[in-house]
């Protein structure tokens, strides 16, 4: 844990594990739900220093952030792949990426700004009023264990960018990158009230800070089961809601094959599927299937797996246990509902194979769940409207892709499918950290993305100036 600049060594310990072999990376202090009412009385005070500090000089201090985790990229980059799993050059693009968030966030900062609002529409003519926007008070950042750099980025740098303390609750599995994160912040002199990271379990410590009435808003990236959770019980809270999908890609037979298929072997099986907007459903004109599925087949057979630290991996292990077993159980159950196991479908040690399954039943868990785990789905269409509603037909919606150069096709794809982002001719895999980012339905509430995170993080404040005699 991480309390006034510092990590605090407590007498609970929590062990940080390499998810490829097992080995114990690092031990650090676990906190309680005692060390809760600590961190908010100090958050407390952390606000009252940030919401004074000119947003010029806050937008200096994630400036200086960003420079301190560029000059650090290489070390960042091995934890990140020591703890995740990930492979050593996902983890240095996480990094890269994460130090664009950081200064689209010093942005933000200074760009944030209100409006002159109307007073004489309804006769109130001597009248003049504008807007502002001010800060929330005390951001309870929660992230999940897949970009545990780049995700906590997007939610504490947009709200010190606003002015708010941060408590940062990162997953207990990967919470070595937040620590290096915060480190970095102070480094760069941010306050040291204004920043603390809290390691422990979502299901106290994480629920303790939810409950915490002190708290004004909930940035979570996570399952949807733990954000209902956090939605049950958060009280009068803002939220932002960063969830799962299962997303598809719809495939029209006039699509350049093998540059699909290169494609969804990146989307598909990048952190072995670990990814919120991976490919997981790949909905194929009917004329073309076969010709698709060999060409799919053909990339994904060549990626090469193993040891996450070697320079050529291409794909390192699931993040645990449970995680391993839930991928068997989709590939049983996908099975049994008469999908073709083309390619993987067991695993390897720690690692999940690159599985490809072919016509399985719309009701199967690969096609309505979030399978979370190197495995895509390849089901056959007829016509446009059956690939939108089967595209439709499931509580997710956070990105799709479609492939196709039919511009009438493209359109009608974009406006009746009801995700938050639809890319033409682009998997749905695809991110750039400015772009208003999330989802719809069960994928989520809110945006990310510096510039739209920052106004989620604030709150509208109306000043109206009259005449008197
Ligand atoms: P998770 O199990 O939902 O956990 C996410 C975070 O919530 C962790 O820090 C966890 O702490 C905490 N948590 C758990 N229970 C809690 C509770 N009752 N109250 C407060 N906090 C609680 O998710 P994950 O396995 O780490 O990550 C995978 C999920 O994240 C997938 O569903 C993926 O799609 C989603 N995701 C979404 C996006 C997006 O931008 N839409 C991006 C990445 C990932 P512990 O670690 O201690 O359990």
């Amino acid at each position: 844990m991480f309390i006034k600049g510092k990590r605090i060594v407590t007498d609970k310990k929590v062990s940080v594990h390499n998810p490829y072999d097992n080995q114990v990376i690092e031990e650090i202090g676990l906190s309680t739900e005692k060390d809760v009412a600590e961190a908010i009385e100090i958050a407390s005070e952390g606000f009252r220093i940030l919401k004074n500090m000119p947003a010029g000089e806050r937008a200096k201090i994630l400036e200086r952030t960003a420079k301190i985790i560029a000059d650090k990229k290489e070390e960042f980059a091995r934890t990140i792949c020591l703890e995740v799993g990930k492979t050593i050059n996902e983890a240095r693009t996480e990094v890269d990426r994460a130090i664009n968030t950081i200064r689209l966030s010093s942005i933000a900062a200074i760009s944030l700004k209100g409006e002159t609002v109307r007073m004489d529409i309804v006769g109130a003519t001597k009248k003049m009023a504008f807007y502002t926007r001010v800060p929330l008070g005390i951001v309870l950042a929660i992230s999940p264990f897949n970009f545990p750099l780049n995700l906590s980025c997007h939610k504490i740098g947009p709200a010190i960018a606003a002015g708010n303390a941060v408590i940062h609750k990162p997953a207990t599995k990967t919470p070595l990158s937040a620590l290096m994160l915060a480190e970095a912040l102070i480094e760069a002199g941010l306050p040291e009230q204004c920043i603390s990271v809290l390691v422990g379990p979502g299901s106290s410590v994480g629920m303790a800070l939810v409950r915490a009435p002190e708290i004004r808003k909930i940035s979570f990236t996570g399952s949807l089961e733990v954000g209902e959770t956090i939605m049950a019980n958060c009280g009068m809270k803002k939220v932002t809601m960063e969830l799962g999908s299962n997303s598809a890609v719809v495939v029209f037979k006039d699509a350049p094959l093998r540059l699909v298929a290169k494609k969804i072997r990146k989307g598909g099986y990048t952190l072995a599927g670990q990814v919120c907007i991976s490919v997981q459903r790949v909905y194929v004109e009917e004329e073309i299937a076969d010709e698709f599925l060999r060409e799919l087949s053909l990339e994904v057979a060549q990626i090469k797996y193993g040891d996450p630290m070697q320079e050529d991996t291409e794909m390192g292990p699931m993040i645990d246990e449970p995680s391993l077993k839930k991928a068997e159980e989709f590939v049983e159950d996908a099975k049994k509902h008469k999908g073709m196991v083309i390619l993987g479908g067991s695993r390897q040690g720690t690692i999940f194979l690159p599985t490809i399954i072919f016509d399985v039943e719309e009701s199967a868990k690969i096609i309505q769940e979030e399978a979370f785990a190197p495995m895509v789905a390849v089901n056959k269409f007829k016509t446009i409207d059956e690939a939108i509603t089967r595209v439709n037909n499931t509580k997710y919606g956070l990105q799709t892709g479609i492939f196709t150069k039919n511009i009438n096709f493209a359109l009608k794809c974009a406006k009746e499918i009801d995700s938050g982002g639809v890319l033409i001719n682009e998997i749905p895999t695809f991110r750039v950290d400015n772009m208003p980012y999330g989802g719809m339905k069960g994928s989520g509430l809110g945006r990310e993305g510096p510039e739209f995170a920052i106004k989620e993080m604030t709150e509208e404040k109306l000043i109206i100036f009259d005449e008197i005699e």
